[in-house]
């Protein structure tokens, strides 16, 4: 069974800071590399970004620290100052309960404020090689008090050069001191680094069987942090899945992520080890039966729980392991069903989804956001389905006398339009079409906007949308995705193509045929709207009734 952060002999305080986090059980790495830097062992661990191992060595230097000694104890080195600066408030952040004063050092930062910290008297130095080197040569940072330091992200230290850095600075720390290397690579130099520096230490290797994945679509969106709730509930909006499950890190996130997602009027349930027996199963209830279109649960809490299989997973943080992602995926797509799931990754956890693929032994196939465009764009293919799909089950043939009585004073066109308006909500409804002036960040829809095209051929002469759209990317060679809305009418046809294809069409218009018969093609009026009705008067447009 997996071990609790209580079962690493952390102490209470530093568990309660544990608790704030969210965190829930130690990931693989810290399980296996907490004991041994808790008793003082040197440590080679093989682990990347988004498996944990942040905490895995920062809990052991909390739980160190003698705190009423205001004197550098630990120092971590880190490739950069992002990854610095998040290690300095990873370490703070456990560290609270404790009151361990940690102090980011990197260059770019103006020195002084680095030398009040210093003077002040930190606990724990995090810095960049170059600049604490520079520090230790000033004389502002007095290293004879350290007794760990650990080397994050080792491998990407020495590619960027920083080796007699590192040595210089190991060089200056006392003999007796316990040093902790991570590297997401094992090559030759980190081996050979460790054999100088470390003592006996012990090498920590998260052991994987190859895995097969299950036959589920497996994707990945690669997006900043700050960007991930509205990449998924464009995601959502786009492929309105019929259940979902959405994973995250920590309870604290499960909580955050619920409550946005619920003041943006998705219906959500939240499940994490904070919330008691009874209440799981009364949310659990809910999304079973469908009146919680989401879960958002922690990997621990879903472990014991039977959730019926869903249609879509979403890793909203990338898995710490390859284990964890199959088994976070493996509720979808069960016997035999189709099922999708699609991790986000950060630029800086790239390195741990291609260790994730190289464990399960496949390539997650990369997809974009969805842009609102794309999003307009699915709502309207949908409703043009269950609007062919109405009318030809002849259902609406019902308000035909009152389609005919409008229709002698306004357009089909304009009656039809009304009606799909009404349909979905009226004013107070959707109506996301893909305009350049709503969505002025779409590219696609922006590009010129739309041109609307006259076709002299119809439903009467036996054509049917899809002719037109066959014709359109066969004949004129153009993309389906650039084609718009088809009006098809008796003895015509309007068709929106994107305003850049237009001339394409409109070169290759003596080629098209449909059925035998000719058709010309001229360009029936310019419009950046796809709703906006056609010029009236205008060459035989919707008015002219057949
Ligand atoms: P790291 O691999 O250190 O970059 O950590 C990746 C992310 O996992 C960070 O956002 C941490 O806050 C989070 N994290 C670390 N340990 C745990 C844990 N035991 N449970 C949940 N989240 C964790």
């Amino acid at each position: 069974m997996a071990p609790t952060f209580a079962d690493l002999l952390l102490s209470p305080e530093v568990l309660r800071a544990i608790d704030t986090l969210g965190f829930e059980e130690p990931t693989p790495i810290q399980a296996q590399t907490i004991p041994l830097l808790l008793e003082g062992r040197d440590v080679l661990a093989q682990a990347q970004t988004g498996t944990g191992k942040t905490a895995a060595f920062a809990l052991p230097i909390v739980e160190r620290v003698d705190t009423a000694r205001r004197e550098v104890q630990a120092l971590v080195l880190a490739p950069t100052r992002e990854l610095a600066m998040q290690v300095a408030e990873s370490m703070h952040n456990l560290g609270a309960t404790r009151g361990l004063a940690v102090l980011p050092v990197y260059g770019g930062q103006a020195y002084d404020r680095q030398l009040r910290g210093l003077r002040a008297g930190v606990h724990v130095v995090v810095g960049t090689p170059g600049r604490v080197m520079d520090h230790i040569r000033r004389g502002t940072l007095n290293l004879a008090t350290v007794r760990t330091v650990v080397l994050d992200e080792a491998d990407e230290m020495l590619d960027m050069g920083f080796v007699e850095d590192i040595e210089f600075i190991l060089n200056e720390v006392p003999e007796e001191r316990q040093i902790a290397l991570f590297s997401a690579t094992v090559p030759r130099r980190i081996e050979a680094l460790a054999r100088r520096y470390l003592r006996d230490p012990q090498r920590v290797t998260i052991a994987q069987e190859a895995l097969t994945a299950p036959q589920t679509r497996q994707m990945y969106v690669e997006t900043q942090q700050r960007d991930k709730i509205e990449a998924l509930t464009r995601i959502l909006d786009l492929e309105s899945p019929g259940s979902a499950i959405v994973f995250c890190r920590t309870k604290r996130e499960v909580d955050e992520l619920s409550g946005t997602l619920q003041s943006r009027g998705y219906t959500a349930a939240a499940i994490h080890g904070d919330i008691n027996q009874a209440q799981r199963e009364r949310l659990l209830a809910a999304f079973r039966d469908g009146r919680a279109e989401l879960l958002i649960a922690t990997e621990v809490a879903a472990r014991g729980l039977d959730i019926p299989d869903v249609t879509h997973v979403f890793n909203f943080d990338i898995p710490d392991d390859a284990d964890a992602y199959i088994h976070r995926i493996g509720r979808t797509g069960r016997m035999g069903r189709k099922g999708d799931a699609i991790t986000f990754v950060t630029p800086r956890e790239m390195r741990q989804l291609r260790f994730i693929e190289n464990q399960i032994h496949k390539n997650l196939r990369q997809i974009r956001v969805p842009t609102p465009g794309d999003i307009a764009a699915r709502r309207q293919e949908t409703l043009r389905a269950s609007l062919i799909a109405a009318i030809e089950s002849s259902a609406a043939s019902v308000y035909a006398p009152l389609v005919e009585s409008l229709a002698s004073e306004h357009s089909p066109l304009e009656v039809a339009a009304a009606a799909i308006y009404l349909a979905n909500g009226g004013a107070n409804g959707r109506h996301d079409a893909p305009t350049p002036e709503e969505h002025p960040e779409d590219e696609s829809v922006t590009e010129g906007g739309m041109t609307r095209l006259f076709l002299d051929t119809g439903r009467k002469h036996g054509v049917r949308p899809h002719d037109v759209v066959a014709a359109f990317t066969e004949v004129a060679e153009i993309p389906a995705s650039t084609i718009g809305t088809i009006d098809m009418f008796g003895d015509f046809t309007l068709v929106e193509v994107q305003r850049r294809v237009a001339p394409a069409v409109l070169e290759r218009a003596g080629l098209l045929v449909f059925n035998g018969r000719e058709t010309h093609v001229t360009a029936a009026r310019e419009s950046r709207d796809p709703r906006e009705k056609p010029a009236p008067g205008r060459k035989p447009g919707p008015r002219k009734r057949k």
